[in-house]
């Protein structure tokens, strides 16, 4: 049977945005001196507004977004959804690709006309040794913009700049983490630059940028191999092996199935600052027990 505190708590949970899927959870709470959040979706909105498309070649502004709109077409990651309505609304068509594909963290590829044209992150253009200094790059990136660049035989056409916004609830959540002695860590796939603005701006001073998805997990097992006890935070596909490795993984959000059926919590309105919440339902129900 259920404890009767422990039903009450569950109904408790449900009226503040929370799904505790496994009790262990509210136990473990208080051991937690870490909290590790992605960013988009989970600390920002998720939702981009396209901030310039900029064209670095002799590539027309317009034919620049059909070709990144024709790749985007093909994912459904928030970056992409933003660009193929931004298309939409300015009337320009979509390029038809052939052989769409994501690649995993950088962004996507496609072909046409017998090219192959990539759309992907500064994490890719690195790796591939694509040189891009320019200036205006610097600025949209000092801004805190998320940039991806259209690519084709390893030269950057041009770019196209994404911003995206803070939860509203977001900096205050922070300032109770600290208060509550858990660090907050911000890990993204995101460039260290937006990075770097987006965390000043939401009072976080340690975060990871430039991450693919393995590499989130790691930190997490490292954490808490030297010790500490970690709170993870996502949302997609991608952060299922991280909150497994977390002593308390939260979805957030509708999330995907497999990033729920890896998580002890849901946080269902999508409001980070409901963690909080749960730390003190957990400290008033472990008080009541023992
Ligand atoms: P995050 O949730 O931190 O953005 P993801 O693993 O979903 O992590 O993506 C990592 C990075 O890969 C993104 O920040 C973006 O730069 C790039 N990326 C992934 N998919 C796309 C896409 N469809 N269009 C553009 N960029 C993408
Ligand atoms: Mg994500």
């Amino acid at each position: 049977a259920i404890p009767l505190v422990m039903s009450r708590s569950t109904s408790i949970a449900a009226t503040n945005g929370l799904i505790i899927r496994d009790n262990q959870a509210m136990e473990n709470s208080r051991k937690i001196d870490y909290i590790a959040m992605d960013k988009t979706g989970t600390l920002t909105e998720g939702k981009f507004t396209v901030n310039g498309v900029i064209s670095l070649s002799d590539l027309t502004e317009d034919k620049l977004l059909s070709l990144v709109s024709g790749l985007e077409n093909g994912s459904s990651h928030p970056i992409a959804n933003s660009i193929v309505k931004y298309a939409q609304d300015k009337k320009v068509s979509a390029t038809d690709f052939e052989d769409v594909q994501a690649i995993k963290g950088y962004g996507m590829s496609g072909r046409v006309a017998e090219k192959t044209y990539y759309l992907v992150n500064l994490k890719y253009l690195k790796k591939e040794n694509i040189p891009v200094d320019n200036k205006l790059v610097k600025t949209y990136l000092d801004k805190g913009n998320t940039i991806s660049y259209l690519v084709t035989d390893k030269q950057v056409l041009g770019f196209v700049a994404l911003g995206d916004k803070i939860k509203p609830n977001t900096v205050e959540f922070i300032k109770e983490l600290k208060a509550r002695n858990i660090t907050p860590i911000m890990l993204t796939g995101d460039n260290q630059a937006a990075a770097a603005t987006m965390a000043k701006q939401m009072g976080i001073e340690e975060f990871r940028a430039e991450l693919l998805p393995e590499d989130k997990n790691r930190v997490i097992k490292d954490l808490e191999l030297s010790g500490h006890h970690v709170i993870m935070v996502g949302d997609g596909i991608n952060d299922a092996p991280s909150l497994a490795a977390a002593t308390i993984g939260v979805a957030i959000g509708a999330g995907t199935d497999v990033a729920i059926d890896s998580a002890d919590v849901i946080l269902y309105n999508s409001d980070p600052s409901d963690i909080i919440k749960f730390l003190k339902l957990s400290h008033n129900t472990y008080r009541k027990t023992v």
